[in-house]
């Protein structure tokens, strides 16, 4: 059986989504923000179901971001269960944290965001408050089968999040999906530093689609989501987000084909009214087609003498 939890959240995205799965083993599928207010729904929701913080014995997590994993620490008979990279977050890996603030303030400097904008180095991680703080009891990778859930298979959904997975039932052809697949809205493809310092920067949006075309080839009846509603037209609607994209990088091509510019020119002109406000997001947003186009052999990247990132059409 599986019960929706729907809690606030301090960010634009609005109210999160967590799931109680009833097995052999009482499981809750993400944790909320942490913040007071999630804190008391997530309680009083878990008390209409009959439950308490205490009842629960396992608490899985989609992904590392801060509306998914904030209130692990509430659940202190439970045991832990994500990726190794959501570990990096919840133990606050200090190497990883410098690691971290390394790897943006290379990346500004590749993407030509000028000098001034550094700030936002500290910002990328602002957000660490409002995670949860208790290191990860067990680590899940691709494949394995939810513990106390037999049916319940882990599947590594990347893109989104580095550290992203979701639970498929192949028999119930259900699709507990993290932010995988949303109801109302298209999935950031996050840029994030690598899970091992060694391997460059991941390509986000092409792990996104692959992650997303993975689910074409399954019997997906219905997708539990992170925010909204359930999806029950996934494969209609994972066309629509790639012919979307698709169309998304058409545009970025274009204004290649007038002149050869870097990640923040182009991020300029594609969000004039938002990229001050989000960087972060509307650059990714930009690198993701970038990367497309490269992956599609219509564009070219090359570095000039200061370091800076150029991108032209082929
Ligand atoms: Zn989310």
């Amino acid at each position: 059986m599986i019960y929706k939890i729907t809690t606030p959240t301090p960010f634009a995205v609005g109210d999160v989504n967590c799931f109680l799965l009833k097995g052999d083993t009482l499981t809750l599928v993400d944790a909320g923000t942490k913040t007071p207010e999630a804190y008391e729904v997530l309680q009083l929701e878990l008390k209409e179901l009959g439950y308490t913080f205490k009842d629960i014995e396992q608490v899985f997590i989609t992904h590392h971001h801060p509306d998914h994993c904030g209130w692990v620490e509430a659940f202190d008979r439970a045991e832990i269960l994500g990726h190794p990279y959501l570990n990096y977050w919840l133990s606050r890996d200090q190497e990883f944290l410098e690691r971290h603030d390394l790897f943006y303030e290379q990346s500004l400097h590749e993407e030509g965001v000028p000098e001034h904008y550094a700030k936002w180095v500290r910002r990328f991680r602002r957000s660490v408050d409002l995670m949860g703080n208790r290191p990860v009891d067990r680590v899940m990778n691709e494949g394995v089968e939810l513990p106390g859930h037999p049916g319940w298979q882990v599947q590594e959904s990347l893109g989104h999040a580095q550290s992203h997975l979701s639970l498929w039932n192949e028999r119930e052809g259900m699709l507990i999906g993290g932010d995988l697949l949303l109801e109302k809205v298209s999935s950031n493809p996050l840029i994030e530093p690598p899970f091992r310092k060694e391997e460059g920067r991941p390509r986000a949006l092409l792990q996104y689609n692959a992650s997303l075309t993975r689910l074409l080839d399954l019997p997906v009846h219905i997708v539990y989501g992170g925010h909204g509603g359930e999806v029950r037209n996934a494969h209609a609607l994972i066309t629509e987000r790639l012919e979307k994209q698709n169309d998304r990088a058409m545009k970025v091509l274009g204004m290649l084909r007038e002149e050869s510019q870097t990640v923040f020119e182009l991020t300029k002109r594609l969000f004039p009214a938002v990229y001050e406000k989000e960087l972060g997001l509307t650059l990714s947003e930009t690198i993701g087609q970038l990367d497309y186009l490269i992956s599609k052999e219509l564009i070219t990247e090359t570095v000039d003498e200061a370091g800076v990132h150029q991108y032209a059409s082929c």
